[in-house]
């Protein structure tokens, strides 16, 4: 199956018993047994759901794992995944993670002894260099958030072979759609699937793949023992989004193209920040990894001031953290989805306060071209 084929018959397709064409919301919290201990594959809803089964499944065709997980958000997603450390072990991570990974890092794993590095993983030697003993995993987002840096998948899962680390790769901003770093060697992809993957600003959801059935058996047993699992109803709403996952990436892809070719010219934007762009660092990396350069990009229009009156002007772009939507959104990450992080971390990462954000949707690229036009004025 083709990727685009995958999105509408992938996983399971539909209800067997009726014939229902979309896997039906299964309400429910337990399920009748035989006789004690002889169930039908699903006992109770933490440990398996069958709506929530038709989303993992799926997922974890678009990912070509063995196993998907599906979570109340992203970040539950991702401290399910860092629960397979042990106290005492080390993880590296790529040093413009999302905020939520650095808090999670930084002020909550830190306080049962997980301990962290962060570097700057688009440069490898710094990556090895960076190995201690009790290293366990190298934690990658590629490209990030906001400056779009690109990591090289293969050449972290070579290094994490060689010093027996497991890869892990947030492919929040690529999709599944783009990227598939499982078969770039990754061992655990996840995403926050609040984003594309849900794609209509409606759901709180994360999600997970896994390329071996003993890593599955692991994360299945931190999920059921933590319990931070997505609930029927949007497990229902993430595998409607997902049928119109290519669609929307394409559609979102090519405004992005005309709207970084328009801030490219004008003059007071000072950069542009973009995968698609030959200059950006590390472009022809997400060009070989990727199959698309996404619908993130970053500008900067050089003050705080000039940022905030942008943002007043604009009207097709909603002010609001999170991306990944039908609709424009516009942020300032240093005032908002970067607020966590300290500010002299946030300088030395390249995070100014003229920084704005822009997330691309699907409207007429040409109202888009001229909102950022009038308000740029
Ligand atoms: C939003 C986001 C997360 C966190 O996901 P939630 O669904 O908000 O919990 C993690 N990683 C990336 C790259 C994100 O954009």
């Amino acid at each position: 199956m083709r990727r685009k084929t995958k999105m509408i018959h992938g996983g399971i397709t539909g209800d067997e018993k009726t014939g229902a064409v979309s896997v039906p919301i299964y309400q429910v919290s337990t399920y009748k047994q035989e006789s004690a201990g002889n169930h039908s594959g699903f006992e109770y809803s933490r440990t398996g759901n069958p709506t929530r089964h038709g989303l993992e499944t799926v997922i974890a065709d678009l990912e070509n794992g063995k196993a998907g997980f599906a979570f109340g958000s992203g970040m539950a997603a991702i401290t399910s995944v860092m629960m397979l450390f042990d106290a005492g072990d080390h993880v590296l991570l790529t040093d413009d993670v999302y905020g939520g990974s650095y808090r999670l890092m930084t002020k909550v794993l830190n306080r049962f002894q997980l301990h962290h590095t962060f570097v700057d993983t688009s440069n490898s030697e710094l990556v090895e260099t960076s190995i201690t003993e009790s290293t366990k995993a190298l934690y990658i987002e590629t490209p990030t958030n906001p400056l779009l840096k690109i990591t090289d998948i293969k050449r972290m899962s070579e290094i994490a072979k060689k010093h027996n680390l497991l890869l892990i790769v947030d492919n929040t901003f690529a999709t599944p759609y783009w990227q598939q770093p499982l078969d770039l060697g990754a061992d655990i992809v996840l995403h926050s699937a609040t984003k594309y993957i849900g794609g209509h600003s409606d759901v709180v959801a994360g999600l997970v793949a896994v390329r071996e059935d003993e890593l599955a058996d692991r994360i299945h047993f931190i999920q059921n023992s933590v319990g931070a699992v997505l609930g029927p109803q949007d497990s229902w709403l993430l595998m409607r989004g997902i049928k119109t996952l290519a669609l929307r990436m394409e559609a979102i892809e090519a405004n992005t193209k005309k709207l970084v070719a328009f801030l490219q010219e004008h003059p007071n934007v000072t950069k542009v920040y973009y995968p698609g762009l030959k200059e950006h660092h590390g472009h022809h990396i997400a060009a070989t990894q990727s199959a698309g350069f996404g619908g993130m990009i970053s500008f900067d229009v050089g003050s705080e001031e000039a940022a905030a009156k942008l943002l007043s002007r604009v009207q097709f772009f909603t002010l609001a953290e999170s991306l990944g939507a039908v609709e424009s959104l516009i942020s300032i990450p240093a005032k908002m989805t970067h607020a966590s992080i300290p500010a002299d971390r946030r300088n030395e990462l390249g995070i100014t306060d003229g920084l704005i954000r822009i997330s691309v949707g699907i409207e007429d690229v040409e109202d888009l071209v001229d909102d950022l036009k009038q308000a740029l004025e």
